[in-house]
């Protein structure tokens, strides 16, 4: 198996089943499998990258096109009236442990700060 291959990897392949809300050529977004607010939503892109830690110039506007599909899917979910946060998990310390970059959009409920 590649080594940079994750369980995202065969989602994007539909390999395994997920309750997929949008795609396009370049992401996906997926409702969390355990979900952490009443809304918990993974948005991910199609291009193998591993964590924000390995972006590069040319992503940019891919992670513009990711933070717009964040947007757009708050408000189809109706949650962005009430607010929702956005959150990208990155390395050890970041509590990361799929390791293809993902955002969390999380919403339906008051969240905290700081964050655990
Ligand atoms: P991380 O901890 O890396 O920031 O977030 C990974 C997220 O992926 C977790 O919230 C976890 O629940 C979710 N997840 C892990 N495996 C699967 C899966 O097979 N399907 C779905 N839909 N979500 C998953």
């Amino acid at each position: 198996m590649n080594e940079q291959e994750t369980i995202f990897h065969k989602i994007i392949r539909k390999e395994i089943q997920a309750d997929i809300l949008y795609e396009d050529e370049l992401c996906l977004a997926f409702r969390d499998v355990n979900p952490v607010s009443p809304s918990h939503i993974l948005i991910i892109p199609k291009k193998t990258i591993p964590s924000l830690k390995e972006i590069e110039a040319e992503d940019k506007e891919l992670l513009g096109h990711m933070l717009l599909c964040c947007s757009e899917i708050a408000r189809e979910q109706n949650i962005a009236d009430e607010g929702y946060r956005v959150v990208i998990n990155t390395g050890e310390n970041g509590c990361q442990s799929v390791f293809q970059l993902h955002m969390h959009l999380l919403g339906g409920r008051k969240m905290t700060w700081p964050p655990g």
